[in-house]
């Protein structure tokens, strides 16, 4: 079933332009090939030829679609455009991320791939003229590959300033050593955007642990993959663990100021939660559309689900979810766009709301389609185990929770009380 997009009264026209836009596509380019996209969800062939054929037809069905996407003017729309990007602003991506995120995985097809567009965000931000040319360039035209590497196994990732990876100053170099697990895309990574606390002995530099973030070729002697750790069941993935070990990483290689680096996570971290929780959002609506298709007509003792009052039930109750979340991240994001002092909040509110609901919904559509909802035939699975670790990655829930609960109880200490409206 294509998404059903209509403008928005009352936005942008641009913005609404740009939404149908996306949904024209992927309604006539991603959708009706999508299952040729992930031939290895298909899993079962009847020959190694066969395979190997699909496998084959999916990278290149991948570069016709990109390259479909770049004639629409539609690349990287995250990016500056003298970055080869459409330069759109954050309230424009989030509208068009949710419409993205309806097709299983396009926004890789759009030239946006996490941690990829994250850390290039970082680098537009605080990146020198010369790391730009260096790491930028390459990770747009897609001939680099990076991976975002904060947390490790001996503390707890929940709190970024715990990390114990060391950084200290030896001449012109960083001596970086440290353990890291969840290093994600660590396989194909040309590059590491590294956190680690840093000293200089000398003074000059001015840090004397504070945490920073340092470009990491991954090519570079002593950086060890230890594995892609299994997930889900799966045997190995592109999360790894890597062991830094005296790694000397030139002091060119430091993104931003020294002792910047926990405030460029939180710039990452923080577009990157809006920009989850609005991808939740265009997969909530998929499964809330695969859902109700699928209610009109299976039977089931004697009747249709659409007519069985607990399946009524679970529609209702999935458009309150999707049609919270949807408001509560617009809402954010306009926030985040506004430059609001009450940000944060409303994007901890949103990371903790919007993956449960999701997590909900996805659970109600696999629930309608029975056996099938746990197959690979359906996109459901795969946004269930998504929506499940959304719940954890980039700050668990409670975490999240205590934040807001902080604040709010700070304005009511000083005498004030919360502002719904604003
Ligand atoms: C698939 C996947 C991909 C990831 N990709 C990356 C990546 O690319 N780069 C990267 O650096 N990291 C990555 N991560 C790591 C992720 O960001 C961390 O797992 C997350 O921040 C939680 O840290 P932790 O696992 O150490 O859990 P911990 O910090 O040990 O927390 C465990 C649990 O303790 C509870 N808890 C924590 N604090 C509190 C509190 N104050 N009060 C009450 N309860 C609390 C919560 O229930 C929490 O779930 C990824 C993780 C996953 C699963």
């Amino acid at each position: 079933m294509p998404i059903n997009v209509s403008p928005i009264a009352g936005l942008d026209p641009s913005i609404n332009d740009l939404r149908l836009r996306t949904a024209a596509f992927i309604n006539a380019e991603i959708l009706p090939v999508e299952a040729e996209l992930y031939p290895s969800l298909r899993g079962w062939f009847e020959t190694d030829e066969e395979r190997e054929r699909a496998r084959r037809r999916s990278i290149a069905l991948r570069e016709e679609i990109k390259a479909k996407v770049n004639e629409a003017g539609l690349w990287a729309p995250h990016l500056p455009q003298e970055y080869g990007g459409m330069g759109l602003d954050f309230l424009a991506l989030a509208y068009m991320y949710e419409i993205l995120a309806y097709a299983l995985g396009a926004s890789s097809l759009f030239g946006i791939m996490a941690p990829n567009s994250g850390n290039a965000s970082v680098l537009v931000k605080y990146g020198t003229e010369e790391q730009k040319q260096k790491w930028l360039l390459p990770l747009v035209d897609g001939t680099m590959e990076s991976g975002f590497s904060m947390t490790e196994p001996e503390v707890a990732g929940s709190n970024p300033r715990a990390i114990r990876t060391e950084a200290v100053r030896d001449g012109d170099h960083w001596i970086l050593n440290g353990h890291k697990w969840f290093t994600s895309n660590g396989i194909d990574a040309n590059f590491f955007i590294v956190q680690a606390k840093a000293t200089d002995p000398t003074g000059e530099l001015g840090v004397q642990g504070q945490i920073t973030s340092l470009i990491v070729p991954t090519d570079l002697a002593g950086v060890k993959i230890v594995r892609g750790i299994g997930i889900w069941g799966r045997s190995e993935s592109d999360h790894c663990e890597v062991v830094y070990e005296n790694v000397k990483v030139p002091l060119e290689n430091t993104l931003g100021l020294a002792g910047q680096g926990h405030q460029a996570a939180q710039d990452r971290l923080g577009a990157g939660r809006v920009f989850h929780c609005m991808n939740s959002v265009g997969m909530m609506w998929r499964a809330f559309d695969l859902m109700v298709e699928r209610t009109l007509t299976r039977e089931v003792h004697g009747g249709l689900q659409k007519d069985m009052q607990f399946i009524q039930g679970f529609i209702a109750d999935s458009y309150m979810d999707i049609q919270s979340s949807r408001l509560m991240t617009i809402d954010a994001a306009a926030k985040v766009a506004n430059g609001d002092p009450g940000v944060r909040t409303a994007i901890s509110g949103i990371k903790v709301f919007v993956p449960n609901a999701f997590h909900r919904v996805v659970d109600r559509a696999i629930q309608v389609w029975g056996g099938a909802g746990v197959t690979n035939d359906l996109p459901l699975a795969a946004m269930y185990l998504g929506a499940r670790t959304l719940r954890l990655a980039d700050g668990p829930d409670e975490v999240h929770k205590i934040l807001i609960a902080k604040n709010v109880i700070r304005q009511y200490e000083r005498g004030g009380s919360w502002d719904f409206g604003s």
